[in-house]
């Protein structure tokens, strides 16, 4: 099952650790840093994906700390990530953070309310630290359909906090078997997201941000005090934080939309492919894209609507008037589209979008699970291959009638 396909939440618990116990743990957290930046050091400028970078560095790891097996490739994994969230035209990131990641290898669970955890050395048992009432936390811990999942330690002020994180299968959306209208959206850099209906989701603020994130860090950093890098820290939270809650807008302006237009699918492009076809987005753009498309799901999920991925070959070049495809109908610098045969002009991320919804209904989804999707939702009507457009007003059950 893929990542995307569970719901996770963290339950958040202090850890009662003996004193042996707790060298051990922090001589792992200070592995786990050192690991993590070998990791980047190799692989900043090469490569970012998981399995790249695990592939470059995994070895170096194991040579040149104590981390476990498991721990370096979780090490590698997250030097990954913290590549990507960088982007090509950022910083080359420092690991200074005391948070180790623990999967279901590097921990376990017990019934008894205590947590097994690998180290560099032996494992450690330690109780959690629970309310007295059990808090919430024991809505995970007892849940019969919440199983562990990747989790977190952290250390600060003498003190292990455990991010216990679970995860349980979303529910499944019952696909419609045939007649669904779908929206199209794609994903872009520019617009980071344009649907079928033409709603705009510009990416302005969030490359805007990050770029005036960059130039505090560059000043902060040639200051190198600490309090120059407490400021830092607090920058960088702030921008993570105003990046998540821009991420939400888009996904529920996603859904909003499909629900206005009586939508049962949203077609995505397939994410590896819009990474090799847009050669202006760098790895901060994928991790946009993949946060995105899981923050959607997740919505989508709640409104029994499915979400689906499509090829996108060739939905930036293809007309959607008249379906003539060619590289030159697109004018990528002016984000402009117009057809050399039929002349017909519009946003190129727009006509792209309506050529994924359209792509659904004629190809269906990529994994194909008998998703029927017969019509495009656009701003004015729908399209459908047998009947071609016909506008809202004429439909015996027209969206939008509110
Ligand atoms: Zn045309």
């Amino acid at each position: 099952m893929a990542d995307t396909e569970y719901c996770r939440r963290t339950a958040v618990t202090g850890l009662s650790v003996s004193p042996t116990d707790a060298t051990r743990l922090r001589e792992l957290v200070s592995e786990w840093k050192r690991g993590c930046q070998l990791a980047v050091n190799e692989a900043w400028g090469v490569c970012h994906t998981r399995s790249e970078v695990q592939q470059l560095a995994y070895d170096e790891l194991r040579e040149h700390t104590d981390l476990s097996s498991q721990h370096a490739v979780l090490a590698t994994h997250r030097a990954a990530e913290a590549i990507k969230r960088a982007g090509e035209s950022g910083t080359k990131p420092e690991f200074t953070s005391p948070t180790v990641a623990f999967d279901t290898r590097t921990m376990t669970v017990f019934e008894d309310r205590t947590v097994s955890l690998t180290t560099t050395d032996d494992r450690v048992r330690c109780d959690l630290d629970l309310p007295a009432d059990g808090g919430y936390q024991s809505r995970y811990l007892d849940g019969e359909e919440w199983e562990p999942a990747k989790s977190a330690l952290r250390y600060r002020d003498g003190e292990f906090v455990f991010h216990l994180g679970f995860r349980t299968p979303k529910p499944a959306v019952d696909p419609p078997t045939e007649g669904a209208t779908v929206l199209g959206v794609d994903l872009g850099v520019e617009n980071l997201a344009v649907t079928s209906t033409a709603r705009f989701f510009p990416a302005g603020e969030l490359s805007h941000r990050r770029e005036e994130f960059e130039r505090v860090r560059e000043s902060l950093e040639a200051t190198g005090t600490r309090s120059a890098s407490r400021t830092l820290r607090q920058a960088g939270y702030r921008t993570d934080q105003f990046v998540t809650h821009r991420l939400h807008e888009i996904a529920n302006g996603i859904v909003e939309e499909a629900t206005r237009y009586d939508c049962e699918l949203v077609a995505f492009g397939k994410l590896a492919e819009v990474h090799d076809l847009l050669p202006e987005a760098d790895p901060f753009h994928e991790w946009l894209f993949e946060r995105l498309l899981s923050m959607v799901e997740y919505r989508a999920a709640a409104r029994d609507i499915a979400v689906v991925e499509v090829n996108p070959e060739y939905t930036s070049q293809r007309c959607m008037e008249c379906g003539f495809t060619h590289p030159q109908n697109r004018d990528v610098e002016a984000g402009h589209f117009e057809c050399l045969k039929c002349e017909a002009s519009a946003n190129d991320d727009y006509n792209a979008a309506k050529n994924i919804a359209f792509r659904c209904v004629r190809r269906g989804p990529l994994s194909s699970r008998g998703l029927g999707a017969a019509a495009c939702a656009l701003q004015s009507g729908v399209v459908t291959p047998d009947d071609g457009f016909t506008p809202y007003a004429e439909l015996s059950d027209p969206p939008l009638s509110d």
